[in-house]
């Protein structure tokens, strides 16, 4: 314990330093992430890691995979340290301080990014050299993500990418927010926007017309007749709260004025189901409403009528699995059996759907995630190093 606590000073300012260096790469989701990988891949490069990415063209956004097998050349059964590298937008303005500038005040570190999750990436950076250092008995993996925050659009890509490879992982670790508690379960994230053209006319004669504020609301009332399904739908044993999945219009756009036939209105909604299934019952039961009921009606006045719903993102759900290998190894390392299911989103569903063992757990406060004055604390940043640290000793 005591040389623990000396590793962990050791490399604490060099921990700060990183995410200092992370922070400042305005890596918000949809924007280039390039330099911020290089960064990344020249430090473990030098520690003779190997690397691959997985980039996407239109954007010059990049995922990495880096792979330190230590002395030995080792093939499979590895164990990957998993961050995404994008951040949600920052308003500077109503910041106490630059949010792409790192600012050390009374023990944490403020700046977008610093929770949620560039403190992870920072962390396993610093211990990088350590496990390069050793005699590993399997590989560590280092993969960083884009576009995450945006329903996980970069993770896809290098999990295809590692199945061409065919190698072997034992666990992955993803390092969100959960103040170092290990994560076993979170509900799926589906975002959907429905777009809905009417034809405009004089409120005089409403019939002339077909009015997309209309028929937003009637879709919306679906949505919500179906939500009560969900409820119904609600599974045996569960840990999560509410215990069954959610349905929620979260904003609805259209109109001009009170005299006049709406021909556009857009619906912002989202699903988080428990299960995958759920999912796609909503899917279905809308789409069928919209088919056989909302279009025939608008299309009779209107031919050229439409609704459109778009599918901004699928996460898939985190599920529980009795034994898991990931949230064994997380509790062993932590000394901490108070497993937790989480209502937020991450990329473990594509890990675990990947058939790699998974388990959510990383340095800050999911309070803190997304927020104005976002940090992290040094405490919570200390733990996570000797997660890690303990996780080398086990690794030699
Ligand atoms: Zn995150």
């Amino acid at each position: 314990m005591g040389t623990q606590n000396k590793v962990i000073d050791q490399i604490f300012p060099e921990t700060l330093k990183i995410l200092s260096d992370l922070i400042k790469f305005q890596t918000v989701s949809g924007a280039p992430n390039f330099k911020l990988i290089e960064y990344c891949e020249k430090k473990l490069s030098k520690l003779g890691a190997i690397s691959s990415k997985t980039i996407n063209e239109s954007t010059q956004q990049a995922n990495l995979f880096s792979t330190i097998n230590g002395k030995k050349k080792l093939n499979g059964g590895g164990i990957i340290l998993s961050g995404h590298t994008d951040v949600v937008p920052a308003s500077p303005k109503e910041w106490s301080s630059d949010p792409y500038v790192a600012r050390e005040k009374d023990n944490k570190i403020y700046g977008r990014g610093s929770c949620d999750m560039k403190g992870f990436i920072a962390c396993t950076l610093a211990v990088a050299p350590l496990f390069a250092s050793e005699n590993l008995k399997k590989p560590i993996h280092f993969s960083y993500t884009f576009d995450e925050e945006t329903a996980c659009l970069g993770a896809p890509l290098m999990l295809a990418d590692l199945k061409k490879r065919k190698i072997d992982y034992s666990a992955c670790i993803i390092g969100e927010p959960t103040s170092m508690k290990a994560i076993t379960a979170h509900k799926g994230y589906n975002e959907y926007v429905t777009y809905f053209t009417g034809l405009s006319g004089h409120a005089s004669n409403p019939e002339r017309g077909v009015n997309a504020v209309e028929y937003a609301i009637r879709y919306s009332n679906k949505l919500m007749e179906l939500r009560n399904e969900l409820k119904k739908r609600k599974p045996k044993r569960t840990l999560f709260s509410p215990p069954y999945s959610t349905l929620q219009i979260g904003k609805i756009t259209g109109g001009i004025g009170t005299n006049v036939i709406a021909d556009r209105c857009i619906l912002d909604w989202e699903v988080r189901p428990v299960a995958r299934e759920d999912g796609e019952f909503i899917n279905k039961n809308i789409d069928s409403y919209t088919e056989k009921t909302l279009l025939p009606e608008m299309k009779k006045i209107y031919p050229e009528a439409t609704i459109n719903k778009v599918t901004v993102g699928e996460v898939v759900g985190f599920d529980e699995k009795e034994g898991s290998e990931a949230v064994n190894l997380i509790c062993n390392l932590t000394g901490d059996n108070s497993k937790d299911v989480v209502s937020f989103g991450t990329e473990a569903g594509l890990f675990q759907k990947f058939g790699i063992s998974t388990v959510v757990c990383g340095p800050g406060s999911i309070e803190q995630a997304h927020t104005v004055d976002e940090y992290v604390t040094f405490d919570q940043l200390k733990l996570c190093l000797k997660m890690l640290i303990d996780l080398r000793d086990k690794l030699i």
